[in-house]
């Protein structure tokens, strides 16, 4: 028996999948075109599943900053960054993140996801308790895993069951971390950081908020859904990633807490791997430059994004979560939604299919992200488009049904 073996059902469902048209799983953009067009298979697409949420991947500034970087200090820098691989350009960024998000402290990661694995394997130890929502995206889940702690599941945005298991926990000598997210990936939903922040303070635990899908697109200033909960002093550590709105690759954690420098020397995801080139450095620090700049790319996200959430409601489409940058379509089957997404490709379309494992209640999800550099005219072409791939469901059903 091969080890690959072990994979033979999911290669099956696979094919079946592949049946349907296209791999859903294994696109490839020939071409991009601007941050919300690309050619796919030879066809013009427009991109609505990107988390390209300000639109900035194409920015002159952004891309001027990216270019100067390579071309002044070199296309890597062969290093981690407890060896040779911290140039002042990692300790800028460092110090503009936790400027912009009102901290003492930040790190940064080659990844959002590394960022997960570093700050939760170097914050918690095996004599520590994780508190962590049930749908929590799995970067979490790894770097829970990476930390040996003890693992508690709450259930999805219940303060109430987060409560219950606290005072379930028996009082140990290690510390009790809550991890949530402010926006959650697949469903677009909001998790109620008010209340959670109410149970931390009572239980006197500590708070960890991902804010990969929040920043730049919640609060004011940009600083996500911490800012716009108004929980900023509650929350303990922020998690976000540069690969959403920041239009880049990489991810950072943030504190106020004085000793939070020490996982520089003790969180082996932030100590043995190389760190993030000079240019993808630069364009994340040219691309938090233009959230605070240019609070206008924030206002027209989410000006698209009613517009569209409108238009799909209006439609018929249940929708998972209230309007936000991301707007999830919960189909009534798995065939409906592979069939809907090569629909929505054909016609020029592109969208994430989500099927379950990967989605929260075994849902089958077309999930929309929308971005600032939509324009008014995509967004309306997006709603008729999804309308004509809606009557070619009905119509397909139909045959189904009669063919059963
Ligand atoms: N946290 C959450 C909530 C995410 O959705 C993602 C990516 N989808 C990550 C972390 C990882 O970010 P990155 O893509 O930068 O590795």
């Amino acid at each position: 028996m091969s080890l690959l073996d072990k994979y033979d059902k999911v290669s099956l469902r696979h094919q079946r999948l592949l049946s349907f048209g296209r791999d859903p799983f294994n696109i490839c953009m020939d071409r991009i075109v601007s941050a919300t067009e690309a050619v796919i298979n030879g066809r013009d697409v427009i991109l609505v599943g990107t988390n390209n949420y300000l639109g900035l991947t194409f920015d002159p500034d952004c891309v001027a900053a990216t270019a100067d970087a390579v071309t002044r200090e070199g296309t890597g820098t062969t290093g981690s960054r407890i060896a040779n691989g911290t140039y002042a350009s990692h300790r800028g960024l460092e110090q503009a993140i936790a400027g912009f998000l009102g901290r003492h402290a930040a790190m940064v990661f080659p990844t959002g996801y590394q960022a997960n694995l570093g700050i939760l394997a170097g914050l918690a130890g095996p004599e520590d308790t994780i508190l962590l929502d049930a749908d929590s995206h799995a970067s979490i889940y790894d770097g829970c895993r990476l930390s040996g702690a003890k693992l508690v599941r709450f259930r999805h945005n219940s303060p109430e069951d987060l409560d219950k298991r606290l005072s379930r926990l028996s009082g140990g000598t290690g510390g009790t971390l809550v991890v949530v997210e402010g926006i959650y990936s697949m469903l677009g939903d909001q998790a109620p950081l008010g209340e959670f922040a109410d149970v931390k303070r009572r239980h006197g635990v500590e708070l960890l908020v991902d804010e990969a899908h929040s920043l730049g697109v919640f609060g004011d200033r940009g600083r996500g859904v911490v800012e716009s909960a108004g929980v900023e002093e509650d929350v303990d550590y922020v998690v976000g990633t540069f690969s959403k709105s920041l239009g880049a690759v990489g991810g950072f954690g943030a504190s106020d807490h004085p000793g939070f420098e020490r996982l520089r020397y003790t969180s082996r995801p932030y100590m043995f791997t190389a760190s993030s080139s000079p240019s993808t450095i630069a364009t994340a620090m040219a691309a938090l430059e233009k959230i605070q700049a240019r609070p206008e790319l924030r206002q027209q996200l989410w000006q698209n994004a009613r517009t569209l959430y409108d238009g799909l409601k209006d439609l018929g489409f249940t929708i998972c979560a209230e309007t936000s940058a991301i707007i999830a379509l919960k189909m009534p089957s798995e065939a409906a939604a592979v069939y809907m997404w090569n629909a929505l490709m054909e016609a020029g379309v592109y969208v994430n299919l989500a099927l379950p494992p990967g989605t929260p209640d075994g849902s089958s999800l077309l999930r929309c992200s929308l971005s600032a550099a939509h324009t008014p005219a995509q967004v309306q072409r997006i709603c008729e488009i999804f309308g004509s791939c809606l009557e070619a469901l009905k119509a397909w059903q139909a045959t189904q049904s009669a063919a059963e």
